[in-house]
């Protein structure tokens, strides 16, 4: 199953493409963490995207689209993916198009993850990293037992310079500039399932199980000649 993740940032994508990728065994493709791990790694397209990233602005199409390329290929894409955040723009999308075409594959569904604005500044603004392990904590939703500390592994929590207010409106411009017509080119493509995401993380998950269930059934009526 091949599945894209589609919504502002803030939205929990990240949160609930980590519980799909396990319950389904798929693997999760974050575009952000990729280009993050660059910067990391100081590579150099690290070093062209860190630019764009700071600023809350899109990195340019073709450095995504090749790092994006190079990972669906890998091993433990054959089972399926989730694409958390790719793509966010409609060159982006038809690039993704052409290139599932070209392994003979395509994408099976699109979760629009529908939130308002003011929950998107509330939850980028409390948002806190475990610098370690990588686990995501809210000062005032999930907070750690100990202030600054993850629970997990007691690595230190940090805020992403991108989750700065000034840097969280710029980057919600973006995605209504950018992004927001992906869900009407998925509407037409007949593959966009809408989630409501305002409510709790646990409602949510059961929501898209839920739609993914009942699409493989209808799937296997069809196979059967019941439909
Ligand atoms: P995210 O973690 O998905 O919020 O992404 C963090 C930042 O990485 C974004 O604000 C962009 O600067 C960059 N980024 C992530 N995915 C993409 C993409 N598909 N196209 C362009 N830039 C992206």
């Amino acid at each position: 199953m091949r599945i894209v993740f589609l919504g502002p940032p803030g939205a929990g994508k990240g949160t609930q493409a980590e519980t799909l990728s396990r319950e389904k065994k798929l693997s999760h493709i974050s575009s952000g963490n990729l280009l993050r791990e660059a910067v990391e790694n100081g590579t150099e397209t690290g070093r062209k995207a860190q630019q764009h990233i700071n600023k809350g602005q899109l990195v340019p199409d073709k450095i995504v689209v090749d790092i994006i390329r190079e990972r669906i290929v890998k091993n433990d894409c054959k089972n399926g993916f989730i694409l958390d955040g790719f793509p966010r723009t409609l060159s982006q999308a038809i690039v993704l198009d052409e290139m599932l075409k070209n392994l003979g594959n395509k994408l099976d569904m699109v979760f629009y993850f529908a939130i308002s604005k003011e929950s998107i500044v509330l939850r980028l603004s409390g948002r806190r990293i475990c610098a370690t392990c990588g686990a995501n904590y809210h000062i005032k939703y999930v907070p750690s037992l100990e202030d600054g500390i993850c629970d997990k592994c007691g690595g230190k929590l940090y805020q992403r310079t991108d989750d700065k207010l000034e840097t969280v409106l710029e980057r919600i411009k973006v995605y209504h500039e950018q992004t927001e017509d992906l869900i009407n080119y998925y509407k037409k493509n007949g593959i966009l399932k809408e989630i409501e995401s305002e409510s709790n993380v646990e409602s949510i998950t059961e929501n898209i199980l839920k739609v993914i269930d009942n699409a493989s059934k209808s799937a296997s009526f069809v196979n059967l000649g019941v439909v």
